[in-house]
């Protein structure tokens, strides 16, 4: 199976799409986060972090993820579990938190707190102002030990309307040397009806000035399905952005759930793109970046060809987790801030989602964990499974049997079994050697994946007779 095969352009097909558009987890974890309970708290993540340190030090060098809440004013398409207020004393009593919070995982870690990976996501790590940040980095160097700029990978996501031109420069200078920018839609009249208006000329300035600092990569955020979208404005939007060119861009689908998310409930159903537009504008996207020469990673992500991401799924080397598609491989993540996420060793785990929440752990000493997950074998074979569909979009069948003491087989009989139907829908291949995801299937890799997910449709243990059980979350495949 030749290793190139990722970066072959896609097939798209619409009735296909169309058929197995279902709601399904993005597979940022497996298990999936709604798995994680309450059982498992600052006790157990202790414990996973001295099973680390037992074993000589983790995974090798960390990832750290620090969630800055905060937005100004909130856009109406948003999902996120996010603060939207313009008191900014809230931010400085949250920042004396976070940094309680990393002095203790920092404590917790030493000896091991070799850090490769740094990823600020929100809300709008922006809203915090440059002295804060300032502070925040040499706070998060006193605990961590940074590798130098041209290994590190330290990301940050800015919210173009935050910041200036010497705030770019200054962000290059507390070493940050990647942005992800939220555009979503340069068209004005979009952008009005999701109450986010950000004239092109200043995202544009925006990328440019990161250019100038010296920013290795530069990644954009768009969205498809908003309301006021059509064909033609998402036309011109995906001309401009190939125009200016950036490294990554992630194309997401908007999921319009107003009765889970109250911003949603501003946007009229009037004004949403009808399903078959939606396609449409997939597809026309689709055409358009690889026709510019992007490769498709998978899952909304788009990339040059010789971007790291790229580069390391031609190499097979590529990884997913909470931040999306990584190149750090089996790295442990340390996730601090409010409701952020983590993975030590083989456990999942979540602080605490709100502010009180949040610092009444941390007034009692504790660190704010408040729900997770320890993996037992049979997760650590499915996550594996499903971590190679989803980065590489194939699966060799010989070196799943070489880390567990099973017969692939025999094992995922009842799924295998489930993947003929695929596989009959030019979907998948499967022979003796390799199960592989088509250019047919890769739209569609997570209707393949969840074919591994042993917990779909299964109560959750902290649900069971319980009244009133919230769905799940998750949003269709397209
Ligand atoms: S989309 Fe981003 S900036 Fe807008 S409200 Fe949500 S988190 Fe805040």
């Amino acid at each position: 199976m030749p290793l190139t095969t990722a970066a072959m352009p896609l097939q798209f097909d619409a009735a296909t799409i169309t058929r197995l558009s279902t709601s399904g987890p993005r597979y940022t974890s497996y298990p999936t986060a709604d798995r994680f309970n309450p059982d498992f708290g600052y006790g157990s993540y202790l414990e996973a972090v001295a099973g680390q340190k037992m074993r000589g030090g983790g995974r090798g060098p960390l990832s750290l993820y620090v969630h800055i809440p905060f937005c100004d004013t909130v856009c109406y398409y948003c999902g996120c579990n996010k603060i939207v207020t313009k008191d900014r004393s809230k931010a400085a009593t949250y920042l004396s938190y976070l940094k309680q919070e990393i002095g203790m995982q920092g404590k917790l870690f030493s000896g091991m707190n070799q850090l490769a990976q740094l990823h600020f996501g929100g809300g709008t790590p922006t809203y915090l102002s440059d002295r804060q940040m300032e502070e925040l980095m040499a706070h998060l160097r006193e605990n961590f030990a940074f590798a130098p700029d041209e290994e590190g990978e330290y990301s940050i996501e800015i919210d173009p309307r935050t910041v200036s031109r010497d705030r770019v420069h200054s962000l290059r200078a507390q070493g940050f040397n990647r942005v992800s920018l939220g555009v979503q839609d340069f068209d004005p009249d979009v952008q009005k009806a999701v109450n986010r208006i950000q004239p092109e000329a200043e995202t544009l300035a925006v990328m440019q000035a990161a250019r100038d600092a010296g920013f290795r990569s530069i990644s954009i955020d768009l969205i498809y399905g908003l309301p006021k979208q059509t064909l033609d404005t998402m036309r011109q939007t995906m001309a401009k952005v190939i125009a200016a060119g950036p490294d990554r861009i992630a194309l997401y689908n908007y999921a319009h759930l107003p009765h889970l998310f109250k911003p949603q409930r501003r946007i009229l159903d009037a004004d949403l793109p009808p399903a078959n537009v939606k396609l449409d504008m997939l597809a026309l996207c689709i055409r358009e970046l690889t026709a510019a020469g992007y490769v498709y990673i998978g899952m909304d992500h788009f990339a040059k060809p010789d971007d790291d991401l790229a580069v390391a799924q031609r190499q097979g080397r590529l990884h997913r987790n909470f931040q999306g598609y990584s190149t750090h491989a089996e790295a442990d993540l340390v996730a601090v801030g409010v409701s952020a996420i983590g993975s030590v060793g083989s456990t999942y785990s979540q602080n605490e989602k709100t502010l009180d929440a949040y610092y009444e752990k941390l007034d009692q000493g504790s660190l704010p964990v408040a729900r997770g997950i320890k993996l037992n074998t049979d997760d650590l074979l499915r996550r594996l499974v499903i971590q190679k569909l989803m980065c590489n979009f194939e699966l060799s069948i010989a070196s799943i049997e070489l880390a567990y003491p099973l017969r692939f087989a025999d094992y995922f009989a009842a799924e295998l079994e489930q993947l003929r139907a695929l596989e009959q829908e030019g979907l998948v291949s499967i022979d003796s050697e390799w199960l592989s995801v088509t250019l047919k299937g890769r739209l569609v890799v997570r209707n393949i994946c969840m074919v591994f997910d042993r917990y779909l449709g299964m109560p959750r243990a902290q649900d069971q007779g319980a009244a009133n059980v919230q769905p799940l979350r998750y949003s269709k495949t397209i």
